[in-house]
């Protein structure tokens, strides 16, 4: 199976999304809109897939949790008291030459991240080298090539962390060119100064100008969490701890938006917020790395592909703070924060309200303002991570090539292809009848044009996880061949067994269970 780290890996996700119904440039016809997308007739199941099997995995299984909806639009005095208007921004640097804007933070990151590579690649190199007894940390520990690297991969990231906790944007600046960074694209280190730039994006409510207020899209659907903290722990006779999830659109004015749907303007968050007592967030910090992790790897798609990475610089919310990076085709990036946000958002809330927004501790006797653990991800990003890492050429065993997309079954748009080998015959009608009893539970696609074999090189292509052929021996036997996407092996089942084989296979309540 090839998976290849690079640009032309990353191409083919792009030129795949759109051939086959999955991803388009917004408002493409007038030559599209940056960074923004549009979700074609199999992105939008995909999509629809991902957040129900988050939706359930958080309120369904966990007899604690709770989900809302809340607007975008919110009063604007939330983002005064979360921290936005006055803290929500990235440092940007502007190349001379190129005119290219890159976030300052981003570019000492990747320059830390390509010397994290070639620290692996150097270990990798000895690995093959020394055989069996290799030991890999005392070599990582010891040997001044790979040392050197290493030093280049941490010590950037510590300092930027400090001149951005300090606001030194001169800092900034100086690190770039101390570390003689680069333009990626053209080379140039003809920086600017470094600048802060506010992310949200404002808007007004209201009829005429003079009495219109200005708003804020949200940057975050964490804050219509908060802001209903009592009316669903009153509502729901919640007890601490309890959480609140929500899906929802987010608004961001990103600096730099070049890496297709990973960094968009306009994008949809998955956020789960859990209120527990204080002084026990650090404990539920380590429960909720455990169960997002758990969540992420019953999904399939290679442990090796997620990583954590503890953050040095916390937000100005954070006690704890880190994030599940996935291994990208562009290398290990952030696929989902896990925030310890200590009592910074309810406390920052009843400030601004003069509401009290505490819990009442029957046990204890008293009020408090509970801590908060967040899990937050994007849907946009995990659907990136789905599609690159299922996308994959194969060498066939007898010769030959194919490309296929290996979604996991559960989140694939379409379950089961359901194909008459002849337009003739009969074929048709038993196909039309298998459809009319699966489609009660879940999607599938009647195909009778083309070879079969063409039908089952289009599914490949499509993410289908299996094609069911009915032939000229499914009127004796009364029974279908099933074709297996990925291992490409085909059994015969019989019909009366079709529904339960599939929905074995591929629903939801299935996957949940390997969590
Ligand atoms: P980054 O450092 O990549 O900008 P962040 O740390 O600002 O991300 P959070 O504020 O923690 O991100 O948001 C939670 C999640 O929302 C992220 O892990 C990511 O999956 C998703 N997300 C954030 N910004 C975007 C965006 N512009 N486009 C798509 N998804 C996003």
């Amino acid at each position: 199976m090839a998976k290849n780290n690079d640009q032309d890996q990353f191409k083919k996700v792009l030129s795949h999304a759109k051939e086959y119904g999955y991803v388009f440039q917004s408002s493409e016809i007038y030559d599209g809109l940056s960074a923004v997308y549009d979700y074609g007739q199999n992105g939008v199941e995909l999509k629809k897939n991902i957040r129900e099997y988050w939706w359930q995995a958080m309120t369904q299984l966990n007899q604690d949790i709770v989900g809302i909806d809340t607007a975008i639009f919110m009063h604007p005095t939330v983002w005064k008291a979360s921290g936005h208007v006055d803290a929500f921004n990235d440092p940007l640097i502007d190349n001379k030459d190129s005119k290219k804007r890159y976030r300052a933070d981003v570019l000492v990151e990747d320059y830390c991240e390509k010397h994290l590579q070639k620290a692996n690649k150097e270990i990798a190199k000895a690995a093959k080298r020394f055989g069996e007894d290799f030991d890999a940390k005392m070599y990582a520990e010891t040997n001044p090539r790979v040392m050197g690297y290493m030093k280049k991969a941490t010590e950037p990231t510590a300092r930027l962390a400090q001149l951005l906790e300090a606001e030194d944007l001169e800092g900034v600046k100086a690190l770039i060119e101390e570390l003689e960074i680069a333009d990626p694209d053209t080379g140039s280190k003809n920086w600017t100064d470094v600048r802060q730039f506010n992310l949200m994006f404002g808007t007004k409510i209201g009829a005429s100008a003079d009495t219109a207020t200005d708003l804020f899209l949200r940057p975050e659907t964490a804050q219509g969490i908060f802001v209903n903290f009592l009316n669903v722990q009153k509502s729901g006779r919640m007890k601490i701890p309890f959480g609140i999830a929500q899906t929802g659109k987010a608004f961001r004015n990103e600096i730099v938006a070049r890496q297709f749907i990973f960094r968009q303007r306009e994008f949809e968050q998955m956020e789960m917020q859990y209120f527990v007592k204080p002084g026990t967030e650090l404990k539920w910090f380590e429960i909720w790395k455990e169960k997002r992790m758990a969540w992420h790897r019953s999904l399939g798609m290679g442990d090796e592909n997620y990583r954590f990475h503890d953050h040095e610089k916390m937000a100005h919310y954070a006690n704890a703070a880190t994030d599940i990076e996935f291994d990208f085709p562009f290398g290990f990036k952030e696929l989902e924060g896990i925030h310890s946000r200590t009592d910074f958002d309810l406390k920052a809330h009843e400030e601004h309200s003069g509401k009290k927004l505490q819990f009442f501790d029957h046990e204890d006797n008293k009020s408090y303002v509970p801590y908060v653990l967040e899990t937050s991800i994007g849907l946009d990003r995990m659907f990136l991570a789905v599609f690159s890492n299922s996308l994959v050429d194969e060498k066939l065993d007898g010769g030959g090539e194919r490309t296929v997309l290996k979604l996991p079954a559960v989140l694939a748009p379409v379950k089961a292809a359901i194909l008459p080998l002849l337009k003739k015959d009969g074929l048709p009608e038993i196909a039309n009848e298998i459809v009319d009893e699966l489609k009660w539970s879940m999607n599938v696609a009647y195909e009778e044009k083309d070879s079969i074999g063409k039908r089952y090189a289009r599914h490949d292509l499509n993410g289908t996880p299996y094609c069911v052929t009915i032939d000229h021996d499914t009127k004796e036997d009364h029974a279908v061949t099933v074709r297996d996407r990925d291992t490409m092996t085909q059994e015969r089942v019989a019909i009366k067994d079709l529904k339960s084989y599939l929905e074995s296979r591929v629903s939801m309540s299935e996957w949940l269970r390997k969590i």
